[in-house]
């Protein structure tokens, strides 16, 4: 299946909608193996496929205060339909381009990979139903949502944006894509628009240290980039606690939870809550590359572990 992302603020997309997530992942498992400093971070980006820089342009471009809070009102009501764990997965899996040889994962492999690790290592069967959950919401790119409003770093909008975010410099004009020559070259050959900036730097409010919000107002209040982690957070609200909420709401927030940036608008709360975000994320970024799950043979422990959290069916 090749599936074509529908054009988002005018800029049409032609890949195919699950190779781009491929290759985020791909390359954030990459830039966060064990012992990299800040320097090696930079090299690695730049050494990153044109295609992920392209897609983080379109991240930082189009990821504004008014664009956030507009998704908010669209998918935070949950009125997209009832449906089971099991359904939202089998939807979730039609995302799978099996024209890639390199991508033989489903999106259903990919959560029961990382749940089973997590279950593996006898973490508490909440954690385990994180595991399966966390990538549900990128279902978001059946809904017709462009590839970079579903996935990558998320970041709070309304606020100076960090240094730590990777591609910085790609909130703010340019005459090409990266700075960097060789890959410059690269992204003229395809084609790729001059860096137009986000829109957010001209505004004064929002560029501030503390931006709309408040000293340590906590992570809950803020707006962070929309994505596929705060909407899967929203539909499992009402039913999942606290650190399992944390766990899907925060854990591509790469630099707060591995960075240690925007600290000033974290409280307490979020200090206590982000020793399990970071072991979730173990889990989520290596667990993949172990034996395909098989899920016939693991559904009846599943059937089990959503009846005991959640009621059969969920508003998305
Ligand atoms: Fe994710
Ligand atoms: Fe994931």
């Amino acid at each position: 299946m090749s599936t074509t992302v529908p054009s988002a603020a005018g800029v049409p997309n032609p890949k195919p909608l699950a190779a781009d997530m491929e290759e985020w992942d791909e390359f954030l498992k990459g830039r966060y193996r064990e012992g990299r400093s800040k320097e090696d971070f930079r090299v690695y980006d730049k050494q990153a496929q044109p295609g992920v820089a392209e897609f983080y342009r379109l991240n930082h471009e189009n990821q504004t205060v008014d664009y956030v809070l507009g998704k908010e009102r669209e998918y935070f009501r949950l009125q997209k339909g009832m449906k089971t764990i099991w359904e939202a997965a089998e939807f979730l899996n039609t995302l799978v381009d099996d024209s890639d040889p390199d991508t033989d994962l489903s999106q259903m492999e990919h959560n029961l990979q990382t749940s089973e690790a997590i279950r593996r290592d006898g973490h508490p069967r909440w954690m385990v139903l994180v595991g399966f959950l966390h990538d549900l919401g990128k279902t978001l790119c059946l809904y017709g949502e462009p590839q970079w409003g579903v996935v990558g770093d998320t970041f709070p909008v309304g606020c100076a944006w960090s240094e730590d975010i990777v591609y910085h410099e790609f909130f703010y004009p340019g005459s090409t894509v990266d700075a960097d020559p060789d890959s410059a070259g690269q992204h003229a050959a395809s084609g790729s628009a001059a860096r137009k900036g986000n829109p957010d730097r001209n505004v004064p409010e929002y560029q501030t240290k503390y931006g709309i919000y408040e000293p340590n107002c906590g992570l809950e209040n803020v707006h962070m980039s929309f994505g596929h982690d705060g909407y899967i957070a929203e539909v499992m609200k009402p039913y999942l606690n606290i650190e399992a909420l944390y766990m899907l709401r925060f854990h591509s927030f790469y630099p707060w939870h591995r960075h240690g940036a925007y600290d000033y608008l974290a409280n307490d709360q979020d200090r206590a809550m982000l020793p399990w975000v970071l072991k979730f994320n173990q889990y989520d970024l290596y667990s993949k590359g172990h034996a395909k799950p098989d899920v016939a043979a693991l559904k009846p422990y599943y059937d089990d572990l959503f009846a005991e959290f959640l009621p059969e069916r969920i508003a998305w």
